[in-house]
């Protein structure tokens, strides 16, 4: 049989061809790092939180890490409202327990959510009436940004610009959660909590640096 996409699984497969993909990816993860699984067995200390969009063109991965050294979170447009029980919960679980030195905050380009509302995003108030409504945030992004989308002349570009105005908008409201205002804060030399605000780039795998916020006494 000749495969006709890239990918390993297809919407046609069988749990039988997951449950083969999945047999297959352990040998070989198994092979090229024979202590994971063992390491993995005795509990997880992540350095990282990675808050990201629920796309699946990207996740931690880009950053060529193994299991075990990424917490993660991802929700459409990468949106981190401070009311989000999801959110705080994972914060919190990150910062207090886990004890991780920096959250990367990470956008992407084409990101669906962002072009809907560049687009207009009436189009799916009666099909996807919670995600209409969770696009609220975007929406105001791009209305408060309509000068500056108006020098661009197509949509590539525009949804480019707001993915990365999107970071800065979220890692804004980040820098307003107390359990993240309190890990900057208590950030020292034996303990440095960063947070990173990037754009991870679809066509090329390769993110933008958007923000840097250094903990207390670094940089
Ligand atoms: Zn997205």
């Amino acid at each position: 049989m000749t495969k006709d996409t890239i990918f390993t699984l297809t919407g046609k497969c069988a749990l039988d061809n997951i449950l083969d993909a999945n047999r297959q990816w352990a040998q070989a993860m198994h092979r090229s790092q024979p202590q994971l699984f063992p390491t993995n067995g005795q509990g997880q200390d992540p350095h990282t939180l990675f808050i990201g969009c629920s796309d699946s063109r990207y996740n931690e991965d880009c950053l060529g890490v193994l299991p075990g050294e990424i917490f993660t979170l991802k929700t459409v447009a990468n949106i981190c409202h401070t009311d989000d029980h999801s959110l705080l919960a994972t914060l919190e679980f990150a910062i207090l327990n886990l004890k991780v030195n920096r959250i990367i905050l990470c956008g992407h380009t084409d990101c669906g959510g962002i072009k809907t509302c560049l687009l207009g995003r009436e189009s799916i108030k009666e099909s996807c009436p919670h995600l209409y409504e969770h696009l609220d945030d975007i929406e105001d992004l791009v209305e408060s940004h309509e000068s500056e989308l108006n020098q661009l002349d197509n949509i590539c570009s525009k949804s480019k610009l707001m993915s990365h105005r999107n970071v800065e908008r979220q890692l804004q409201r980040l820098l307003q959660i107390p359990v993240v205002q309190d890990a900057l804060r208590n950030s020292n030399q034996d303990h440095e909590f960063n947070i990173f605000g990037l754009v991870y780039n679809v066509d090329s795998g390769l993110v933008d640096v958007v923000r840097e916020v250094y903990g207390n006494q670094q940089k």
